[in-house]
């Protein structure tokens, strides 16, 4: 029988999520996805009026159907977490049950369980200032949106994951190298998703069996990159040093996704794969 996928952090064509969406998809798995609260109405929008048409084509030429939207702000795990300011918020107050743990309920009261779950979103508001500059309420927001959110997802979504299942997130290798640039504590934020890969691969493994990987990307110019501001850079630099001399796909980063969701990754757990045309080996730039 076909898999199904819950991947949170879906919100346009052009970022990691949708082309592991896509390449989920074309393995056979059903789609569901996450998207963030305020960018909902336009996300749905668009695929309704086929704006994202061309990009849902998958190889065999049929095209990517996505079951669900779900509403979804993963810095809030509860209603009870919910500020008044947010409540108010227009773009808030037309959704509803778009809490870590409301979701993970309407999808078991939708579909009863899954198989894969994809962290694919971050947010850091200071990325753009260096660490020396970051204020404790910045960094403590990168933290919140880019690493516990992972954690909040999988505990809430663990106990409906199909044991033999699969967590994947996306990292990046800032988290252990310099990279001047991805400030904001985004380059902490990645270190605690990193590590707390490890951790999760252990309790959910022998809690229910899922395994719990994460990617580390290479630079994609996906909406929230172009936000840091470097990102055309970050490109070039691993054209000219990466040991493969090609910019990488999204599509490179989804079929990896697929690997390591996929019974071809079955003794794989607590690893970080790099997807990133080598360019993490080299220790110097050439
Ligand atoms: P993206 O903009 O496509 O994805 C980020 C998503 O996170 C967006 O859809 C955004 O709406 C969503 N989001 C932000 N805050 C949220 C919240 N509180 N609740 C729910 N959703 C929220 O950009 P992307 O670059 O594809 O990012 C996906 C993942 O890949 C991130 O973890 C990112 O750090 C990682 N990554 C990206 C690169 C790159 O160069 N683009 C490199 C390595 C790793």
């Amino acid at each position: 029988k076909g898999k199904r996928a819950f991947i949170a952090g879906v919100a346009d064509d052009n970022g990691y999520g949708w082309a592991i969406a896509k390449s989920l998809a074309a393995a056979g798995a059903e789609i569901l996805v996450g998207t963030w609260v305020p960018a909902l109405n336009i996300f749905e929008s668009s695929l309704r009026r086929g704006k994202f048409d061309e990009s849902r084509i998958l190889p065999d030429g049929s095209l990517m159907e996505i079951t669900k939207v779900y509403p979804l702000d993963a810095v809030f795990d509860n209603p009870e977490d919910v500020p008044e300011d947010i409540k108010a918020n227009k773009r808030y107050a037309g959704s509803s049950k778009w809490t870590v743990q409301e979701v993970a309920e309407s999808v078991k009261e939708d579909f009863g369980s899954i198989d894969i779950l994809l962290h694919s979103l971050a947010n850091g508001p200071e990325v753009t200032k260096p660490l020396l500059e970051t204020s404790r309420k910045g960094y403590l927001a990168a933290i919140s949106a880019s690493s516990y959110s992972y954690v909040s997802l999988l505990k809430h979504f663990l106990p409906i994951l199909n044991p033999g299942g699969s967590s994947i997130s996306l990292t990046y290798i800032a988290s252990e190298r310099i990279i001047p640039g991805y400030g904001g504590g985004m380059s902490s934020a990645k270190a605690a998703l990193e590590s707390d890969t490890k951790v999760l691969a252990f309790e959910a493994g022998r809690k229910r069996k899922i395994r719990v990987n994460t990617i580390s990307a290479g630079p994609l110019r996906s909406r929230a990159a172009k936000a840091i501001g470097f990102i055309d850079m970050m490109i070039d630099y691993s054209l000219a040093n990466a040991p493969l001399q090609k910019e990488l796909s999204a599509e490179e980063v989804g079929n990896a996704a697929a690997f390591l969701a996929s019974p071809l990754a079955s003794a794989i757990t607590g690893t970080v794969l790099y997807v990133d045309n080598g360019l993490n080996a080299m220790g110097v730039g050439v």
